[in-house]
């Protein structure tokens, strides 16, 4: 399965930011300076919601695509500060991040609501990327696995056809990672509630890894089995250090 490399930008950048960065991707996947000219990996930014128009213009008709961060689960109305699905689509978005643990944190957000945001993103014609992972106290308490799981089978509709990315809540922004056997591990479980839920369809959806990924540590993660990319929040705020994630891609 082609691995994809997604940034999330959270709440950074500007206009000259997202031109400069879009721009420097766009040259990068264009002129073959990466992975020697053959890009081994889908690319997505994920830049914030005012920044994606911005960033889909600078990249239209380049290999890297762009999505949102959140969207709503309703697609109009009085929903001061939100945004809907199809406002993204309208913006040039081909997906939209959902459930990210900081909206979980920051916003409250249940699984019963991400439930709801991807319903209301695949009916905008988005793939949603459905974020699941568990807090340290959770893990070391041995709950990593149930509670993972517990979000999936809360967080997925009926015939969910988008993607998961795995994101153990501490090893975001932190500068540490699971083990690799840990990371393995946990994707092999992830699969397995997958396809237990989806049946053969669950066997073929991409599960991302996300925590602390820069061009250090990418080789090593991405290689991990049923590793189908990576979620980059930091290092995709710096061209090169995204684009060394991309290079380090199995392809
Ligand atoms: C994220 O927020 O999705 C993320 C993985 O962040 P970072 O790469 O900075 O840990």
């Amino acid at each position: 399965m082609r691995q994809l490399i997604a940034g999330n930008w959270k709440m950074n950048g500007s206009l000259a930011m997202a031109t400069g960065l879009a721009n420097a991707l766009r040259a990068a996947t264009t002129d073959g300076t990466l992975a020697g000219g053959a890009l081994a990996c889908d690319l997505l930014v994920c830049p914030p919601a005012n920044l994606v128009a911005v960033a889909a213009q600078a990249l239209l008709g380049s290999a890297v695509a762009v999505g949102g961060q959140d969207c709503h689960a309703k697609a109009s109305g009085a929903h001061t500060g939100d945004i809907a699905a199809a406002m993204l689509r309208d913006c040039g978005a081909t997906h939209v991040i959902v459930g990210h643990s900081e909206r979980r944190a920051d916003h409250g957000e249940s699984d019963v609501q991400v439930c709801a945001k991807v319903v209301a993103a695949v009916a905008a014609g988005l793939v949603p990327i459905v974020c699941v992972g568990e807090t340290e106290a959770q893990r070391l308490g041995g709950q990593a696995e149930a509670v993972v799981a517990g979000q999936l089978v809360g967080s997925l509709p009926e015939g969910f056809a988008g993607v998961v990315a795995y994101e153990p809540v501490w090893a975001i922004g932190t500068g540490r990672t699971p083990t690799e056997a840990d990371v393995a591990a946990m994707h092999a479980h992830i699969r397995a509630v997958l396809v237990g839920r989806l049946g053969p369809a669950g066997a073929g959806l991409r599960i991302l890894y996300g925590g602390s990924v820069k061009p250090s540590n990418a080789a090593a993660l991405m290689a991990l089995p049923e590793v189908g990319g990576a979620l980059v929040g930091g290092a995709s705020l710096v061209a090169e250090d995204f684009l060394g994630i991309a290079r380090a891609c199995r392809g």
